[in-house]
């Protein structure tokens, strides 16, 4: 689903991707965890096309992030393009997701009447069934601010499924959060997953990434510096700054 390969990004001088090549199969749950700087948040840009690529290859479902083909050339995207790739692909921040001066409904109601052309009864019957599976069935006239931290990620996390996304990116969903509200966050995410959503999570929430994630990445300095089972990687790392970032988290 996701192909990423030697993939590059710079910043002026500053070179954040310093060749990451990893692969997340469909179904799969990817968690990268890595320090501050390390190029976590920018690499998931570029899979929405956030941010453009410098060098390497990204592709999802074998088309190439950013550019179309025609005649066997390839073109770079025009925006209306790029969006409509990204339209696919659901993402989650950290914090300041919602619209404030939207109700959790109009929230999630809102690009798939804008963007898909889905009548209104069809997108509230649909957000209504999105609010219930993220446990928030009675909040759908709530505005963001009077929901908890953790209420109102479920609803960013049910106003991203509400464009049926074929992959879901997050982004320290919950390191934002009160300590209290991370867990129903993270099982709904762990609902998600199970439901068998394509998932790339950065994430500190090592439990998380233990239970859910197929494969886990320790990103530093824009490379990946370990990749694995989760499992393995986190009871046995194989390099020294693995281990030091570790000793820091777990
Ligand atoms: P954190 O754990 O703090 O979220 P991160 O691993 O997500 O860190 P990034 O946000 O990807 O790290 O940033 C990596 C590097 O790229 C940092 O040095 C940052 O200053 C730089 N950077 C990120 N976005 C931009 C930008 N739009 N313009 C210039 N530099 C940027
Ligand atoms: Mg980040």
């Amino acid at each position: 689903m996701v192909l990423a390969e030697k993939v590059s990004k710079n910043f002026g001088t500053n070179r954040v991707l310093r060749g990451i090549s990893l692969e997340v199969a469909r179904g799969q749950v990817l968690c990268i965890v890595g320090p501050s700087g390390s190029g976590k948040s920018t690499f998931l840009r570029c899979i929405n096309h956030l941010e453009r690529v410098d060098a390497g290859r990204l592709s999802i479902d074998g088309e190439l992030v950013g550019y179309r083909q025609k005649g066997g050339k390839l073109y770079e995207q025009k925006l209306s393009e790029a969006a409509l790739q990204r339209r696919e692909i659901g993402m989650v921040f950290q914090r300041f997701n919602l619209f404030p001066h939207l109700t959790a409904m109009e929230n999630i109601t809102l690009a798939p009447i804008r963007v898909k052309g889905l009548s209104k009864a069809k997108a509230t019957a649909r957000a209504n069934e999105l609010l219930a599976r993220v446990g928030l069935a009675d909040k759908g006239d709530a505005y963001p601010a009077h929901l908890s931290g953790g209420q109102q990620q479920r609803v960013a996390i049910a106003r991203a499924l509400a464009m049926d996304p074929k992959l879901m990116l997050f982004d320290e969903p919950t390191s934002a959060l009160d300590p209290e509200l991370v867990g129903e966050v993270l099982e709904v995410m762990k609902e998600l997953a199970k439901s068998g959503m394509t998932m790339v999570v950065v994430t500190h929430e090592m439990g998380f990434a233990r239970e859910v994630a197929d494969t886990l990445v320790f990103m530093d300095e824009g490379v990946v510096v370990e990749a694995g089972p989760p499992r393995q990687v986190l009871s046995n790392p194989q390099h020294g700054r693995t281990k030091e970032f570790l000793s820091k988290v777990l």
